[in-house]
């Protein structure tokens, strides 16, 4: 098959597009999905609880410090997912949710003089494990902690993520008047047989349900969470999942690839290797599934996000004020990034910070009254120019060279002469076009948006223990 994305006329994301499998196959490489730069893997221990402090608080010496983004991780799950590769914690115990909860309220007040009167807050976000592990008096509980530290604006996204299996009408119900106004549900695959291989069983029903009641309840942006690569997926079986997921209509959908990296995470060794798609099965689903989105009216907005052309996500597509950060792709730019709970990143300025990724460290710091920071990056000029130009590329699609240059007070050309020389192979190949002032990426380019990013990461030579996903 020599052309297979081939997108309606009116997505300027794709229209008249066609790409081939050699083209992929030729830029199909393993590399960061750049939701930081530099990547998570590169944070380490020399930076400590007290260089966060004083970001924290150099922040509050500028005139308009920036709003703020909460992000807050629960670990919690009932039940193992095997293809999951988030740091969560498998259990039955709901107590363990109402003991995590006082030492969130321990990590906040520790937090809370550190941010003066800078509390206006743009952005929260629920996410894990599964936040609604939690019984609502809990959450309810948690977000009076949260509401007496920050200034919630009137129009803040208040997004948590759900597991349909959690759900009920009277819970998202609960959920809404608690002023969530957004949900992200992880679906994966809606087959049977998928669903049982990677032990997660959510009939279409449940799913149907609980989406129709999340709009009833007022929620006003509904994502998605889709995985190909998953064990006994095929062509037939994902399209049968992708006509559901159309049919359903949700604001925005993520089409994760599945990285089967069993050596990394213990769960994964619970999917038989036999039971995978072939690499070539998998760019076939990835291709169908991108056109099949793109036929049903969904914009691409990159990497691996798709959103209805009126949701906000798309809208700042076109305006440029999309931005990407550890959620995806995101709107809101303009705030700095303040994490809480077990594992949570932090950008604060120049600056990223990370909690302990155990549970048990994450206590022991807060038992001894030290915030739980246990690694980090203090940014230096070059990095942050190369996160500038990285973000740009994934989200706006085009970097203007006279301008980085004149704010960052460098000659693009030369600082980036390797850099630009490197790129040639895409120009030739039609992925992003060069001229004298800018690097755009084309339309046909936009699959390989983190392959393209990658050429200016001045990390990526260097070892790491981290092993990345393949692009595709
Ligand atoms: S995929 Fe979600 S629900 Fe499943 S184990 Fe991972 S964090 Fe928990």
């Amino acid at each position: 098959m020599s052309s297979l994305v081939s997108a309606q006329r009116n997505n300027t994301a794709f229209s008249d597009v066609e790409i081939s499998e050699e083209l992929i196959r030729r830029f199909d490489t393993s590399g960061p999905r750049y939701t930081s730069y530099p990547t998570a893997d590169r944070f380490h221990n020399g930076f400590s609880a007290l260089n966060y402090k004083q970001h924290i608080q150099q922040r509050q010496t500028i005139t308009a410090p920036p709003p703020l983004s909460v992000y807050v991780h629960l670990p919690f799950c009932q039940s193992l997912c095997y293809f999951c590769a988030c740091n969560k914690i498998i259990t039955q115990d709901k107590s363990r949710f109402e003991q995590y909860l006082q030492y969130l309220q321990k990590e906040l007040d520790l937090t809370s003089p550190l941010l003066g009167q800078a509390r206006l807050t743009r952005q929260l976000h629920l996410g894990g494990g599964t936040p609604t592990f939690g019984d609502d008096a809990s959450i309810d509980k948690l977000m009076g902690m949260l509401r007496n530290v920050f200034d919630f604006t009137y129009d803040a996204e208040m997004s948590v993520e759900i597991d349909p299996r959690t759900i009920s009408h009277s819970r998202l119900k609960a959920l809404a008047d608690m002023g969530f106004n957004r949900t992200s549900f992880g679906v994966q695959d809606f087959d049977p047989k998928v669903q049982k291989a990677v032990n997660r069983v959510q009939p279409l029903e449940m799913v149907e349900d609980a989406l129709e009641s999340s709009k009833a309840n007022g929620f006003n942006s509904i994502n998605m969470d889709l995985i190909y690569g998953l064990p006994h997926q095929n062509l037939q079986t994902f399209e049968t999942t992708l006509d559901h997921v159309v049919r359903l209509k949700p604001d925005r959908i993520a089409l994760y690839n599945y990285a089967h990296l069993p050596h990394r995470f213990k769960a994964q060794r619970l999917i038989k290797a036999q039971d995978l798609p072939t690499a070539e099965d998998r760019l076939q689903i990835f291709m169908m599934a991108t056109r099949r989105l793109i036929d049903a009216g969904y914009v691409f907005i990159g990497l691996d996000h798709f959103a209805l052309p009126d949701d906000e996500l798309s809208r700042a597509g076109q305006d440029g004020s999309l931005h990407r950060n550890f959620q995806g792709y995101t709107t809101r730019s303009e705030c700095d990034m303040l994490g809480l709970g077990v594992s949570s990143i932090s950008k604060i300025g120049r600056s990223y910070a990370q909690a302990p990724r155990s549970l048990k460290d994450y206590c022991a710091m807060l038992d001894h009254n030290e915030l739980p920071i246990d690694k980090g990056y203090e940014l230096s000029d070059d990095d942050v120019l190369r996160a500038e130009i990285i973000m740009t590329i994934m989200c706006s699609m085009s970097v203007n060279f006279e301008a980085i240059g004149q704010r960052y007070e460098i000659v693009f050309y030369e600082y980036f002469e390797s850099e630009l020389n490197r790129l040639q192979p895409y120009v030739e190949a039609g992925l992003i076009s060069l001229d004298d002032n800018s690097l755009s990426v084309t339309r046909k380019g936009r699959l390989f948006v983190r392959a393209i990013g990658m050429e200016f990461d001045a990390y990526l030579g260097k070892p790491t223990g981290s092993t990345y996903s393949r692009l595709i």
